[in-house]
């Protein structure tokens, strides 16, 4: 084996940078999947901006898949579930199983672990009715159905009047078991609004809210702009529940306000569900066969904030999403100075 080959475990957004970045400095980069295809989330979420660009990041994924099957330095695996790892003198040899139930290893002298995140299942948020009343979706299937059919106006029926978006579904206080915050559905619910604004002039959007939070550079002024320009009403609170009134034909809301503590109902043709993310399906399996510590909120801990990515083990990083909620922008940030940090191992 030469001295700096790498796997990377996952071949989302996190893990296609980590490739690129080490493959450039000259890192044999072996990057697996679990999937048949690569891309992870970001890979399927639709473009946000209509006349002029949003900055949703979505693109990102399609050019770096691009450059990753392009690479002489990569070699991409797909379909195959890590079912062992040891170490050996000059780093780990990981044992893989295909769908066949054939094995295969790899060996490497430092391992990127990029598994990314599970979106929050919205069926166990019972009070929504996700998946029993229609007209209900989480941003999850408003993502793909815009991706797939081309627009919001070919997803949905012609008719629509009024539309609601609903935060923190599975996230904060709506989830007391993982009460930490999605990180990304403030941003992505404004500009999903800002984009059906601009396909439907006339449609009514309120966004249901309990905090607004904004992680990247310019939101605040993006989401002003939105509020005054683009004509969404922000209401504060949360809904205590949403159903479907068949004889109406609308979805019902029933809202506390908490400026007069009353309860008042809305008509919706359309809600869709601001869902969080939760640790990868495999985070624990993983955290296992590398014998890595989980955090607080179930994630892969980093050691520390200096030492981007490094782990209790040696040689083993972990980057993206796995180690916490990030937007692609923020994960594909934490890759590259994970991989710096992995150049420098190897380079000790
Ligand atoms: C509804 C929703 C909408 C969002 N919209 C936006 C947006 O518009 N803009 C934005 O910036 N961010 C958005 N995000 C956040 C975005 O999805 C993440 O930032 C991004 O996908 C993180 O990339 P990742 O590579 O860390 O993880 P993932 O995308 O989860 O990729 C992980 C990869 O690892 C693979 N994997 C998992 N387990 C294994 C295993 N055991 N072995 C091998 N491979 C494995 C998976 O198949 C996958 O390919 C949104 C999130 C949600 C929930
Ligand atoms: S960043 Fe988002 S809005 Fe801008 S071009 Fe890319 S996909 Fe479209
Ligand atoms: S980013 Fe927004 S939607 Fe997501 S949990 Fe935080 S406050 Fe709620």
């Amino acid at each position: 084996m030469g001295k700096d080959n790498v796997l990377i475990l996952g071949g989302g957004i996190a893990g296609l940078t980590s490739a690129l970045e080490l493959a450039e400095t000259g890192s044999q980069v072996f990057l697996v999947d679990k999937e048949a295809e690569i891309g992870g989330y970001a890979a399927q979420y639709c473009c946000k901006g209509l006349e002029l660009c949003e900055k949703c990041g979505a693109c990102f994924a399609p050019q770096a898949l691009d450059q990753v099957n392009n690479h002489s330095n990569i070699s991409v695996f797909s379909g195959l579930q890590i079912k062992s790892s040891q170490s050996t003198d000059d780093g780990f040899k990981v044992t893989f199983e295909n769908e066949q139930g054939e094995e295969s290893s790899l060996e490497a002298n430092a391992i990127v672990v990029a598994t990314g995140f599970t979106p929050v299942d919205a069926t166990k948020q019972l009070a929504y009715g996700y998946k029993v009343y229609q007209g209900i979706y989480t941003a999850y299937d408003l993502e793909q159905l815009i991706r797939e059919k081309g627009s919001f106006k070919n997803a949905f029926p012609s008719d629509v009047e009024k539309i609601a978006f609903i935060q923190c579904v599975g996230s904060r206080s709506d989830y007391p078991e993982q009460d930490y915050c999605c990180r990304v559905g403030c941003m992505y619910t404004v500009r999903m609004a800002s984009l059906i604004r601009e396909e439907l002039p006339e449609v009514a959007l309120d966004v249901f809210y309990m905090d607004l939070q904004s992680f990247g550079k310019g939101f605040v002024e993006y989401k002003n702009s939105c509020i005054t320009d683009k004509n969404i009403n922000f209401i504060l609170g949360r809904p205590a529940k949403s159903f479907y009134h068949p004889l109406k034909k609308k979805v019902l809301i029933q809202h506390e306000s908490t400026v007069d503590g009353e309860i008042y109902e809305h008509e919706y043709d359309l809600v869709f569900l601001a869902i969080g993310s939760q640790p990868g399906v495999d985070t624990k399996n993983i955290a296992g066969i590398f014998n890595l510590d989980l955090n607080e909120d179930n994630f892969f801990k980093c050691e520390n904030s200096f030492n981007p990515g490094a782990t209790s083990q040696k040689g083993i990083f972990v980057a993206g999403t796995c180690t916490g909620p990030r937007d692609i922008a923020d994960s594909m940030q934490h890759a590259k100075a994970v991989s710096l940090n992995v150049i420098d191992y190897l380079k000790k």
